[in-house]
């Protein structure tokens, strides 16, 4: 399987923090491994589908939950002052639905700002934040959420 979020779902008990900062049977939370904006959040289903309308009912019950608790929570780690939440699933091998739960700070740049935000998603050679950088803020993201149960 090509899809990169699948890989990671299937290995879930090996992931670090930073790839499964929360998750139920249905969702997984996850730091964007690309976002050079800290808190740039990503909520996967945990089965490969690839539309919104392909989610089942009971994914779809507690989708809205997710989003609103992932808010409520970068709130409080980031200091945000809203969050923009995303799907597209357009990018080769990034097929597999998933909504980005993104902190939209008070600084925010105008040309970063609304559509513009994926402006923080570091193209090749360039990389997002580091990987300890990630898993600090799933720690404490965490600590608002709740631990990640499979
Ligand atoms: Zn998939």
């Amino acid at each position: 399987m090509s899809c990169y979020v699948c890989r990671n779902n299937d290995q879930f008990d090996q992931l670090p923090p930073r790839e499964r900062i929360a998750a139920d049977t249905y969702w997984r939370v996850a730091h964007a491994f690309n976002s050079t904006l800290p808190g740039w959040l990503v909520l996967v289903p945990r089965r490969h589908v690839t539309t919104v309308a392909g989610l089942t009912d009971d994914e779809a019950a507690t989708l809205g939950t997710w989003q609103v608790r992932l808010s409520r929570a970068l709130h409080e780690a980031t200091g945000c002052v809203k969050t923009y939440v995303i799907q597209f699933a357009e990018q080769e091998g990034f097929g597999h639905v998933h909504f980005h739960v993104v902190p939209r700070m008070a600084d925010i740049p105008d040309d970063l700002r609304g559509p513009k935000v994926f402006g923080y998603l570091a193209r090749p050679p360039a990389s997002g934040i580091d990987e300890r950088q990630r898993d600090d803020l799933a720690a404490a993201l965490q600590a608002r959420l709740g631990q990640a149960r499979p």
